[in-house]
């Protein structure tokens, strides 16, 4: 059994102490949820913030990015190590976001996944196609190459600490959801690569998100997928209320 996995991605939003207040409103509205794994990904200059905001609490800290070497001239990059010393459990890779303005490509995704692992993080990485290459016929081709590209060095042990986010990129920010059609669709088709890449058994266990316009009106029916295992949720987990009804989601 999957356990859900309900992550806000909170992106360039916030200054320290907005974060601080944001926490301070999420974490009683979600203080009674049990059988729920919960995560926030505040930018890095609020972790301090976000760290401290969170003690003692059921919602993990997550990140947006980190690079692969542990330290080094590297400018303005930050490294997993340094997440961990911030006090991070979860960090996200290859958002479409990083894809498209930031030229992150399946190689970067895939050092950049293998280091997080390596300093201990659980990682929740991204993929997704372009509307463009959904209405092309490529949207399995697409995912499969982020798939692949990122994930495939890992071992099948490995696979525990990674939990896989698919998010259309059309579906992002716009307020068009994927049907639970589409999402299930989708959701099949990665845990049958994930199966064929490492074995039925950890295709079984990895948690596959959706993401992309996740919404409280939206997420019941979502969740009730039999592929989906949680969501990556952006403006609608920026407030406490809207976020902490996601994660109260009630599956129908
Ligand atoms: C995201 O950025 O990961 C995301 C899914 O954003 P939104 O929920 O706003 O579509």
């Amino acid at each position: 059994m999957r356990r859900p996995f309900i992550a806000g991605n909170w992106k360039m939003n916030n200054l320290a102490a907005d974060t601080a207040s944001l926490i301070n409103a999420v974490r009683p509205s979600v203080a009674d949820v049990t059988g729920v794994d919960i995560a926030v990904c505040p930018p890095f200059t609020s972790l301090a913030a976000a760290a401290h905001a969170l003690a003692g609490s059921n919602i993990m800290l997550g990140a947006q990015n980190c690079h692969w070497e542990p330290s080094g001239a590297y400018t303005g990059e930050v490294s997993p190590q340094m997440l961990i010393d911030a006090g991070c459990k979860v960090v996200t890779v290859g958002h479409s976001e990083r894809r498209q303005y930031f030229a992150e490509t399946n190689e970067t995704v895939s050092k950049r996944l293998a280091a997080a692992l390596g300093a201990g993080l659980h990682v929740i990485v991204c993929c997704g196609e372009l509307l463009s290459e959904r209405e092309a016929g490529n949207k399995e081709q697409v995912v499969e190459s982020h798939i692949r590209g990122g994930l495939g060095d890992l071992s099948p042990e490995q696979m525990s600490s990674v939990t896989i986010a698919y998010e259309p990129v059309w579906a992002i920010g716009t307020g068009v959801t994927a049907t639970p059609e589409q999402a299930q669709e989708m959701h099949k088709f990665i845990r049958g690569l994930v199966g064929e890449m490492f074995g039925s058994g950890v295709a079984d266990n990895t948690r596959i998100q959706y993401g992309g316009s996740v919404k409280p009106d939206n997420v019941d029916e979502l969740m009730a997928c039999p592929d989906v295992d949680g969501a990556l949720v952006g403006g609608a987990s920026l407030k406490a209320e809207s976020f902490a009804r996601i994660v109260k989601f009630q599956a129908k």
